[in-house]
């Protein structure tokens, strides 16, 4: 590519409204414009970054056995009232009507979409395991879009939906994609960690969120310095009823139950129990559908099954009335408040000896069964991740410290579960001819917004240092005195011949100062820049500058091109 025929805009000075160091490189660098709040122009070198980020997704994605499709960003309203959540979404949701007065909305995220598609497609057990992703620009109408690409309204989302059978099927669709990200994350060269995560308005039974580490990230998580355990903040409060337990060496009693992993597993459990007329409290923090249910006598423990699946958002949109009505009376719902504020209601309602208690968790051999609540769970026993510092100890293992760090939410993987295909009746048939419920996962890369937290993480003074995989360019050549038609045509000429070694280069031919253009390819961030100027020339060499290290090696041409290749 000729700089002087290609479009890239510098900016020298630090735009006024970019708050965060890659929102500012990205605009200077003249990768992305604002057309309005949270919507971007894709400018050529944004552009292309972009496109090297999802080759890398695309490559990686394949190999994991997904398939390629592509949805419509617009859809119906009436998919939406199916899964419900029309109602819940809010007002990220944007919602428009066509000339006919039909509702739609941009979509934010495409579970009913595919749901919908799979339900009319997939018949048989045989069809699956099936994971179809797309590269798509989403639409959310963010409260407080700001960060350039990191967090817009309009922004191009990878996402993955699996189809299994059944749990365990889902189960190994989920560390495929698990792995996956991984891979692709590391591809960039990138520092992340992947953190146990609240699942949030999506819903489902358990979540990874993949985070670059980087102080203007949004998100506070925490990590250990010894074994594999991270957590978003959000998260580890709620590990936390087992982890206090677990440090404490408190003498509660394992269940010899099975991994109790949805509120339906804790039901059965109980109706295994010998006490069949149960005064209950079920709770089921983490793997489980994030509910809590008060059983008051007697209780037909059928009804949990049928009756608790509501997820988190849902408890929350909904007034106790409205709970009391979708699940009859027996049963009361103690709102999303904050698991401290649980535990002391969880306690008063134990030291009034109105209830037993069943934990559920997320993890194997870690459900407890009589719990003493007025021991376990005495609210000032209780230890709020939230204040955790540095240095605290890992509630995971016995020798670990624990490290404090923001993050950049660019991954998420989530289990689903049968919430999408439940409420769509996206069903298959078995191999004795039954009718199933079909198993899920999303897992969902933000593409913009890793080219970002990239940025974040490779710069420096004078602009941005790419990693290597998503760099627009890999190389450049610049041509220091365009006047002098010796340096042009060894310059051009290597150009030419590191292109047809399929090396990617962007060829500075420019009509200006030497200061000009070392500014301006300092900042663009280029992996490697070779300098061709008269003095070399003369001697036959050129210069070959790492971006990264700084480091300078003065080549003679040949082997310049055969050093770079
Ligand atoms: P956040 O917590 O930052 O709002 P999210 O949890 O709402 O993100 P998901 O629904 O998990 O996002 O979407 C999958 C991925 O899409 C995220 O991990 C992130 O990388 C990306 N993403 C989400 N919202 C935005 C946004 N407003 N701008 C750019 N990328 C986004
Ligand atoms: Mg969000
Ligand atoms: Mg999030
Ligand atoms: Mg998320």
């Amino acid at each position: 590519m000729f700089y002087s025929r290609y479009f890239i805009p510098t900016v020298k000075e630090i735009p006024s409204d970019a708050e965060v160091i890659s929102h500012q490189l990205m605009l200077r660098s003249g990768m992305i414009r604002k057309l309005a709040a949270g919507i971007y122009n894709y400018l050529p070198m944004g552009l292309r970054s972009i496109r090297k980020f999802e080759a890398i997704v695309r490559e990686e994605m394949n190999r994991a056995g997904a398939i390629e499709m592509l949805m419509p960003s617009v859809q119906p309203a009436e998919l939406w009232q199916e899964s419900g959540r029309w109602q819940f979404y809010g007002k990220e949701l944007l919602r428009f009507k066509d000339r006919k007065d039909n509702d739609f909305c941009m979509g934010p995220t495409h579970e009913e979409v595919i749901t919908d598609m799979v339900r009319r497609e997939i018949k048989s057990y045989r069809q699956m395991p099936l994971n179809f992703y797309q590269i798509q620009t989403k639409f959310r109408d963010e409260i407080r879009p700001r960060f350039g690409l990191m967090r817009g309204r309009e922004f191009i989302m990878k996402d993955a939906y699996s189809f299994d059978v059944d749990s365990s099927a889902a189960d190994s669709s989920y560390e495929k994609m698990y792995q996956a990200y991984h891979r692709i994350f590391e591809r960039c060269g990138l520092n992340f960690r992947a953190v146990e995560a609240d699942t949030g308005s999506i819903g489902g039974s358990s979540s990874h969120e993949f985070m670059v580490l980087a102080d203007s990230g949004e998100d506070a998580i925490v990590s250990c310095n010894t074994c594999r355990y991270a957590a978003n903040v959000e998260k580890a409060e709620a590990r936390n009823v087992q982890s206090a337990a677990k440090a404490e060496q408190l003498p509660l009693q394992k269940t010899a139950t099975p991994e109790m992993k949805t509120i339906t597993d804790v039901a059965n459990f109980l109706r295994m129990s010998a006490d069949k007329t149960i005064k209950t409290l079920v709770y089921s923090s983490s793997a489980g559908e994030h509910v809590m249910a008060l059983l008051r006598g007697d209780h037909d423990l059928n009804e949990i099954k049928l009756k608790n699946h509501l997820s988190w958002d849902e408890i929350e949109m909904a007034t106790e009335t409205d709970i009391q009505k979708i699940t009859g009376s027996p049963v009361g719902f103690l709102g999303p408040v904050g698991l401290k504020q649980k535990v002391t209601v969880i306690a008063d309602l134990a030291v009034q000896g109105m209830i037993n208690v069943v934990i559920g968790a997320n993890e194997k051999d870690m459900h407890f069964t009589n719990a003493n609540l007025e021991r376990d769970f005495a609210p000032d026993r209780f230890v709020d991740i939230r204040n955790v510092v540095t240095g605290d100890a890992c509630p995971r293992c016995d020798s670990g410290k624990l490290e404090m760090w923001r993050g950049i939410e660019v991954g998420h993987v989530f289990k689903l579960g049968t919430k999408y295909s439940k409420a769509l009746n996206a069903t298959y048939l078995d191999a004795d001819g039954k009718e199933q419920v079909i198993f899920m996962g999303c897992y969902g890369i933000g593409i913009g917004r890793t080219v970002a937290a990239a940025i974040e993480q490779n710069h420096d003074e004078n602009g941005i240092i790419f990693p290597l995989p998503i760099a627009p360019f890999h190389c450049a050549v610049v041509a220091l005195n365009t006047k002098d038609s010796g340096v042009m045509a060894a310059a051009e000429d290597m150009y030419k011949k590191l292109e047809s070694s399929g090396i990617e280069v962007l060829f500075d031919d420019r009509d200006e100062r030497p200061g000009v253009k070392f500014k301006d390819n300092d900042l663009i961030g280029i992996p490697l820049r070779i300098v061709v100027g008269s003095k070399g020339l003369a001697e036959g060499k050129v210069e070959v500058k790492i971006r990264a290290t700084g480091e300078v090696q003065l080549l003679p041409i040949e082997d310049a091109v055969e050093h770079i290749c």
